[in-house]
């Protein structure tokens, strides 16, 4: 992988106007971290606080993210990528439809090639649908690893369904990405 094809592609997504998701941005939210990595998050798509600073995971459920993922991974935003299934915020934060979550795939697919994981972590409905399909629930999915081209796939809960759910789901999310981290040290 090279920095210059990963900088040229987060140019290419930043102009991007291939959904009418382009119409209701103030800023596209390509994804940030480190590449190559081992360990990748895929959530679903920007929200407010990410679509007014460009960078993904920055809200009060990016920071949940990061306080588990340090306290159970010992891992920060520099030792891991991180990017969405759409790069621009959907209007209300409403899910994205189908077709803006493929019209958006190419640039996810690309960057799972650059960044390279051995373990991605799918945050929430839809990006374990994402990877295995439209009929995948997450509450039947976690628990288990999956192999998604080689690499292993774990999916959970997305922070924000976490912040709604209360302390039962902040502690299955966290027991999520402790396993993750099990996982990444077998597969290193
Ligand atoms: Fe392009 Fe993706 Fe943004 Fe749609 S969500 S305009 S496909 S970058």
């Amino acid at each position: 992988m090279s920095q210059a094809e990963l900088t040229s592609l987060v140019r290419q997504i930043e102009t991007c106007r291939a959904c009418p998701l382009a119409d209701s941005r103030t800023n596209v939210v390509p994804g940030e971290g480190k590449a190559p990595a081992a360990l990748m998050f895929v959530g679903e798509g920007p929200g407010q606080t990410e679509d007014e600073l460009g960078r993904p995971f920055v809200g009060r459920s990016g920071a949940l993210l990061d306080t588990l993922v340090r306290e159970e991974l010992g891992l920060s935003r520099q030792d891991f990528y991180i990017a969405n299934t759409v790069k621009c915020r959907p209007p209300h934060n409403r899910t994205p439809t189908q077709a803006e979550v493929e019209a958006c795939r190419p640039f996810l697919t690309r960057q799972l090639a650059l960044v390279d994981p051995a373990v991605i972590v799918a945050l929430g409905q839809t990006a374990a649908a994402w990877f295995l399909g439209a009929d995948v629930r997450v509450t039947l999915a976690r628990g288990r690893v999956h192999e998604v081209d080689a690499r292993a796939l774990l999916v959970t809960y997305h922070p924000s369904a976490a912040l709604r759910g209360g302390a039962m789901v902040v502690a299955q999310l966290r027991s999520d990405i402790a396993r993750a981290g099990l996982v990444l040290a077998e597969r290193r």
